[in-house]
């Protein structure tokens, strides 16, 4: 018998966040291991429940929620995020252009699939949540990635951006606040990315489901506040700021020239319909949370779990010979360097690999964000104090003894 092959629009789609490394960290689990997880941004894992008032609402809301909605989504709840346009100064945003989704991921993906042909170009930046890279291929488009600059605090170098323009770059996309970097875009770097959306009519699709996740005090510029002559997609929802991956709740803002985007609105409109809705309980739960005041900011703020934790995080790996770290400002993630001349890593999935079977700590390579070096890798800073000393504690002594090697 034949065997049966993946399709080949896989060929270069990959998701490392998911990927073999962590199949073997749970094998290990199940071998009886205890691993220390530093890979994935799921908060209430960590403890960090939701805020109560969701749940309760979520709880209520359930037995009125076992039917379809309207594709793009109920009322109220984009309503909610419509107010949530006007508190971030995005102009013009009416329930209509507003869509739900089963977490931003779905709502990503589609708006991908509604834009591409192929060998359309995506400029994604590198590193990057590695979702974009993956649902442009899966499109038939070509992701290509312009360089986030790690001197400057990983700001997106626009000169490489506009280097890599051609006749089939259609859009462009922003991750602010960053993952895996923790950077957080100030105006002028938003401003220099609708200049150059404006001039080449990009689509600008902006990632910001980390805008209340922010420390010392900053806040958050949305790019789609910049521009009303510019086609933006504005993509947040409810699993990071408002600590509920699981409900699987998200939001898309289609914002500026709209009318440019009539056919590309009219494609968005179709596979929203052919996935009929998103989940209506965390459509709903969508309604509470942006009604509502309780988000991730107690523990963001000076003193709050998440700021000690990013703190702690950050002194001890720059105390590690050769590992040097750009502070986040916003997001739960960091994007450690290792230098190489001390750690002359030729490939980092089997760094990752070694540092889980020694000292079981799961992290995810650099590479994995489509970083284009094997220096890098990503930690996730939610586990509570204790656990981030001993994980770190653990990872000095991997590379202790990787430099001795
Ligand atoms: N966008 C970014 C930048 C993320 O880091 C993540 C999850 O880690 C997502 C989107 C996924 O969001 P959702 O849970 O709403 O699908």
């Amino acid at each position: 018998m034949k065997p049966i092959a993946k399709s080949s629009k896989l060929a270069n789609v990959g998701y490392d966040i998911r990927g073999p490394v962590l199949d073997k960290a749970r094998q290990m689990e199940e071998e009886g291991h205890k691993i220390i997880k530093l890979n994935i941004g799921n908060v209430a894992a960590f403890g960090l429940e939701p805020p109560d008032e969701i749940v309760q609402d979520m709880i209520r809301n359930l037995p009125n929620a076992a039917g379809y909605t309207d594709s793009k989504g109920l009322f109220a709840p984009r309503k909610a995020v419509v107010h949530y346009c006007q508190e971030k100064k995005i102009a013009g945003v009416t329930v209509d252009d507003v869509y739900l989704g089963n977490g931003a991921s779905e709502l990503i993906s589609m708006s991908m699939n509604a834009l591409l042909d192929s060998g359309d170009e995506v400029l994604i930046p590198s590193p990057d949540y590695p979702l974009y890279t993956a649902v442009v291929s899966l499109s038939g488009g070509t992701p290509v990635h312009y360089h986030c600059d790690e001197g400057s605090g990983w700001l997106p170098d626009l000169a490489d951006m506009r280097a890599k323009i051609t006749p089939r770059t259609k859009a462009l996309v922003l991750i602010n606040p960053n993952n895996p970097t923790g950077a957080l875009y100030p105006d002028e770097i938003l401003q220099g990315m609708v200049d150059i959306a404006r001039e080449h009519e990009l689509v600008v699709f902006s990632d910001e489901i980390y805008d209340k996740t922010l420390y010392d005090g900053a806040t958050h510029t949305s790019i789609a506040s910049l521009a009303d002559d510019v086609l933006f997609l504005t993509f947040n929802g409810l699993s990071k700021n408002y600590r509920s991956c699981g409900y699987r709740a998200g939001w898309m803002i289609v914002s500026g020239n709209k009318k440019r985007a009539k056919d590309y609105i009219e494609g968005l409109n179709m596979l929203a319909s052919m996935r009929l809705c998103a989940n209506t309980p965390g459509q709903l739960a969508i309604q509470t949370a942006l009604g509502g005041y309780q988000s991730i900011k107690d523990l963001v703020a000076p003193g709050g779990r998440l700021a000690r934790q990013r703190d702690l995080a950050y002194e001890l790996l720059t105390q590690i010979p050769g590992v040097s770290v750009v502070k986040p400002k916003a997001a739960l993630y960091m994007f450690p360097r290792l230098d190489p001349k001390l750690y002359p890593i030729a490939d980092d999935q089997q760094f990752a690999y070694e540092l889980l079977a020694e000292e079981k700590v799961l992290i995810v390579q650099g590479t994995g964000f489509n970083w284009i070096a094997p220096d890098h890798f990503r930690v996730v800073f939610l586990p509570n104090t204790d656990d981030l000393t001993e994980a770190v504690g653990r990872i000095a002594r991997f590379l202790d003894g990787y430099r001795k090697r």
